[in-house]
């Protein structure tokens, strides 16, 4: 059963989505040669709490901070700690806000200054890949139209997407029905309806699809040691079309 949501829901949304994206543009900014992952994670959660939200992956699972922040070869869910951010690491940050019984989920891998040009391509291939498949999250298209798109663009530049994590709906919990894979068939799947929330977030390896879970039970990196990204945004399916609700206005 798939939660819809509607009118006034939709607005709860659209403010935990909006505080979700300013919570993560607040990270984006604290990144500098330096500082340690637990200090970017302070950064956005005073943003978030600053707006009278709670991080909604606060307490989720048993996890210990508002942000994951995830370097380099490192793909999802990693803790913030004492690790320091150097030139050139590439910084992927994943937060959400939760606020009016709602939440919002969104992520952005960032540049430490100057990166390789594999990293900075790895980059723009993995926002370019969200932003096509969110252009499909659209009233009659179905689950595997979204994972065809992200696939088909990031293999077709040399890289690969992670299929061991998946996106996901959202609402009233921060992950819901149904799951949103990078991956899939063109017309299969489930259909997308109006109402539904879904939280599209490819996560892209420069090297193969395969990822560990190192012995904390959280950080997830790479099987091979080649850079990851991840982007992501929470999406309304719409009348009027893919309504992004994590824009940082
Ligand atoms: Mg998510």
């Amino acid at each position: 059963m798939i939660p819809l949501k509607f009118g006034k829901e939709l607005e709860f949304m659209r403010e935990a989505g909006r505080i979700s994206a300013l919570a993560l543009k607040a990270a984006g900014e604290a990144i500098k040669p330096g500082v340690t992952t637990k200090q970017i994670d302070e950064a956005a959660r005073r943003c978030i709490e600053s707006y009278g939200a709670k991080p909604s992956f606060l307490g989720e699972g048993g996890f210990p901070a508002a942000a994951c922040i995830s370097v380099n070869d490192e793909v999802i869910h990693c803790v913030p700690g004492e690790r320091v951010i150097e030139y050139g690491d590439i910084v992927s940050v994943d937060v959400g806000a939760y606020i009016h019984g709602f939440h919002g989920d969104n992520a952005r891998t960032f540049a430490c200054g100057e990166i390789s040009d594999e990293a900075q391509r790895l980059l723009e291939v993995t926002e370019k890949s969200l932003h096509d498949a969110i252009k499909v999250a659209k009233i009659g298209s179905r689950i595997g139209d979204i994972g065809f798109t992200v696939q088909n663009f990031v293999e077709k530049n040399g890289f690969s997407v992670v299929r061991k994590f998946v996106g996901h709906g959202i609402g009233r919990s921060v992950h819901e029905e149904p799951s949103v894979p990078n991956f899939g068939v063109p017309g299969s799947g489930g259909l997308l309806v109006k109402g539904m929330v879904i939280a599209i977030e490819p996560m892209v390896n420069v090297g193969k699809e395969k990822v560990r879970i190192l012995d904390d039970g959280w950080s997830v990196v790479t099987a091979d040691g080649s850079l990851s990204a991840h982007f992501e945004h929470t999406v309304a399916i719409t009348e009027d079309g893919p309504l992004i609700l994590t824009i940082p206005y």
